[in-house]
């Protein structure tokens, strides 16, 4: 068996955690090698600009011996695009990629469970908390509710999966085909298909140093992930819209009614009526309107229209 794994760590502002994280991947990749579950394992670094001493700890790690790469982005570009950096390199020098996050919330425990899926021929194996005993109750709810919303529009992701999970050779070349710029990796990878299995764990608290993820950017995030994977929003317009037409009858009906008893003032009628009206064309018109930014949305993400897992072919004979 010759695999060669890469875990992929992207870094901000890291260097209070990234002792202890390098001491414990190394020990871990040791014990994988040690028990030939893979053939030569390495971390991957990827610095995403940071301030600190990131960068410095990065290549004193190397020159101690640690089986480590690096891979220093020139500015802060944020975890899924650093992420992405180091995925796009593990596609052409890996067999399997483990993405997990500096800070070790994510138990290392399960990834030698990881490794054993993928030697039973699963491509991608997703990391999912059981509970959020450590999330605060806000931290806990807002999730929930995220991923509530996200399964209501139409997202496929799969629930309480953060970034952490195996990813092998052929599924990152594959999620490589996505140009997209917006990117939402929990979502893009389970919309790739291919064999998947999951492992739970507990998440812990952050070992030290400060969460890079405050609210504004959790919200911002959310509000990403629903509009970088679907135009339901968008579709939502136009029944709003055919909504208010139907009331618009009722009005009407309201209104003759209320005319006949005699009860009504002279124009409330009429008023009433195209008040609902008016309001009903114009909101279908602009969800007519965002069926075509959606299709146009689409068309400018130029997704792959389809990914091969396999091939089945004849052997070829030879002359
Ligand atoms: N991170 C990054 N770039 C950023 C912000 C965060 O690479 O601009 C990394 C960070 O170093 C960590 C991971 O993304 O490895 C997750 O960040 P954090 O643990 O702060 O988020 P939380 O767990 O609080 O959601
Ligand atoms: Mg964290």
């Amino acid at each position: 068996m010759d695999t060669h794994l890469l875990i992929v760590v992207p870094c901000y502002n890291e260097e209070a955690v990234l002792p202890e994280t390098n001491h414990r991947l190394s020990a871990l990749i040791q014990r994988l090698e040690k028990e030939e579950r893979i053939a030569e394992g390495h971390i991957l670094y990827v610095d995403d600009g940071s301030r600190d001493r990131t960068w410095a700890l990065v290549e004193s790690f190397a020159s101690e011996g640690f089986p480590v790469r690096g891979l220093k982005l020139a500015h802060n570009v944020g975890h899924q695009h650093a992420l992405w950096a180091g995925l796009e390199y593990a596609a052409s020098h890996a067999d399997i990629a483990i993405s997990i996050d500096a800070d070790l919330q994510d138990d290392v425990e399960v990834i030698p469970q990881m490794v054993d899926y993928y030697h039973q021929g699963i491509d991608i194996v997703y990391g999912v908390r059981k509970e959020r005993r450590t999330d605060t109750f806000f931290k806990k709810h807002t999730a929930l509710a995220f991923y509530r919303l996200m399964k209501e529009m139409g997202g496929e992701i799969v629930y309480n999966h953060a970034d952490f999970r195996l990813m092998s050779r052929r599924t990152l070349q594959a999620l490589m085909q996505y140009p997209e710029r917006n990117l939402f990796l929990r979502g893009m990878v389970c919309s790739l298909g291919f064999p998947s299995a999951m492992v739970y764990y507990d998440r812990q608290k952050r070992m030290a140093g400060e969460s890079k993820y405050p609210f504004k950017k959790m919200l911002s995030f959310a509000i990403d992930g629903i509009t970088s994977f679907s135009v339901r929003p968008l579709r939502y317009i136009v029944l709003i819209g055919l909504l208010m037409i139907f009331i618009t009858l009722v009005a009407i009906i309201y209104g003759i009614i209320s005319y006949a008893k005699g009860d009504t003032i002279p124009g409330w009628t009429s008023l009433l009526v195209s008040t609902w009206f008016i309001g009903g064309v114009v909101i279908t018109s602009v969800g007519i309107i965002g069926e075509y930014v959606g299709k146009i949305y689409t068309e400018v993400k130029r997704r792959p229209l389809y990914l091969v897992e396999q091939v089945l072919e004849e052997k070829d004979t030879e002359m």
